[in-house]
């Protein structure tokens, strides 16, 4: 074992040698970096023993807490086995079970997995798979290749990804490179695109994406998008319903409906998928995030068999679905997903999260008459907390103000750790949390919201 290095020492070299994603490193490179060594629960313990709560399940991924000893065993265990192996003309026995799992608790229709690493390479091949299902199911239709999906969506980084995405300064610079795409309003309702007020608007934002629908269908191959909350958008969360009137609408114009359920898989919202809220099977669903507790990166494509039988042919006839990854079905990672499965039913995490999920909401009421809150958003275990220069207008502040950045450093200071979305403070405590320490998250919130703009 090399001699353990000093916090110091780690400190320098990180701003030496490394770029860090989504990151100013300019600013990074004038601050102390917090390096975090160990993690226990809902904690995370830095270089020199300081915890903090992880309110943000570093970022979207832990499940049932870090140090959980049923996953940390199941890695231990599948690593006296073997570590990897290809998934390339072999299988191997996490990854067969694994699959069985998946499609016992998916909406039900969905039949086959085909894995990949992360959230953004499921997405990938999702697109890849409904665009070459219509060239082989039905060649008659004409080719079949754009995707229809909301403003402000976030379905992941790759350029397929960025693609159907559209958040101005993520995306924005990179235009050129990107495949042209059908982009309909989000069912924002605080800032609402039509003007209205649900549930008096009857939904009337569907209507917009319908007629899209109508104008555009046979150059759509697919819908995509993320069920129930756009996260990433800073937790929009769509009204009731909505989501079933968009799967009516991808069947009735023949259009697939991808699911992006990356951020909202696995229980985040109170239900094992957010599409079972509203008893929603799509064609395609994306899962990575949850999937494996937060351990390891893996991902899945989930989809029905009537897509898998598309690919069917004499290998002559070229209908294989010519897409795979180095790792792609890792033994690690899929012994641990098993094990985060096992978590689920053996302690019940969806039956005792729904009590938790009333008390965040009892615990967030208050805070929506402090001045600068706009609105708090919660599906679940997904809250958002929009702060504005003014709650009468609902005028923004600028993004240069950085509210939520400073809020999120006033929190740090008091021992949670947040990761805003510009002026939406995130939270997303792991499944596991303690009514007690969602007490204390929430506390912390509120006076790192009072004593930001009391420094003002
Ligand atoms: C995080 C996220 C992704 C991208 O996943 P990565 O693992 O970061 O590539 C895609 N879609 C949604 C909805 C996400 O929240």
């Amino acid at each position: 074992m090399p001699k353990r290095t000093g916090p110091d020492r780690l400190a320098d070299w990180d701003h030496k040698y490394l770029w860090h994603p989504f990151t100013q490193m300019q600013e990074w490179e004038q601050e102390a970096p917090l390096i975090i060594e160990r993690g226990k629960g809902s904690y995370l313990i830095d270089a020199e023993g300081d915890r903090y709560l992880d309110g943000t399940s570093s970022i979207w991924v832990n499940l049932h807490g870090h140090r959980h000893p049923t996953l940390d065993r199941a890695i231990k265990n599948q690593l006296g086995r073997i570590a990897h192996s290809t998934f390339l003309g072999l299988s191997n026995p996490p990854a067969i079970q694994l699959a069985r799992e998946l499609i016992r608790i998916a909406p039900k229709g969905l039949r086959r997995v085909f894995y990949s690493d992360n959230g953004s390479t499921a997405v990938e091949v999702a697109l890849k798979m409904a665009v070459q299902y219509w060239q082989q199911r039905h060649p008659d239709v004409g080719p079949k290749t754009s995707f229809l999906h909301l403003k402000q969506a976030y379905h992941g980084d790759t350029i397929g990804a960025v693609s159907v995405g559209n958040i101005e300064l993520f995306h924005g610079r990179f235009k050129p490179l990107l495949f042209p795409t059908v982009e309909a309003d989000p069912p924002y309702c605080y800032r609402c695109p039509l003007k209205l007020t649900y549930p008096d608007c009857g939904t009337a934002c569907v209507d917009p994406l319908e007629q899209l629908l109508k104008r555009h269908h046979r150059d759509l191959a697919g819908l995509i998008i993320e069920p129930l909350v756009q996260a990433a958008a800073g937790m929009i969360t769509s009204p009731p319903g909505y989501l079933k009137r968009v799967r009516e609408l991808c069947t009735k114009y023949h259009v697939l409906l991808i699911a992006d359920e990356v951020a909202t898989g696995f229980g985040r919202t109170g239900k094992m998928f957010a599409c079972q809220h509203e008893g929603v099977t799509p064609d395609l669903m994306c899962i990575s995030k949850g999937l494996t507790g937060g351990y390891m990166p893996l991902a899945a494509t989930l989809t029905t068999e009537d897509i898998y039988k598309a690919f069917l042919g004499r290998y002559e006839d070229f209908k294989t679905f010519f897409h795979g990854h180095s790792y792609t079905g890792n033994p690690l990672g899929c012994a641990v997903a098993l094990a985060n499965l096992e978590v689920f039913r053996k302690e019940q995490t969806l039956t005792k999260l729904r009590p938790k999920i009333a008390a965040l909401t009892r615990l967030l009421r208050p805070l929506a008459r402090l001045d600068h809150v706009g609105e708090i958003r919660q599906r679940g275990f997904m809250v958002g907390i929009e702060l504005v220069r003014d709650c009468a207008t609902k005028a923004a502040y600028p993004l240069a103000a950085r509210m939520g950045h400073r809020v999120a450093m006033e929190a740090r200071g008091r021992g949670l750790l947040l990761r805003p979305i510009g002026n939406v403070l995130v939270l997303m405590p792991p499944l596991s949390v303690t009514l007690n320490e969602l007490q204390r998250m929430v506390s912390i919130i509120r006076q790192s919201i009072v004593s930001t703009h009391d420094s003002l």
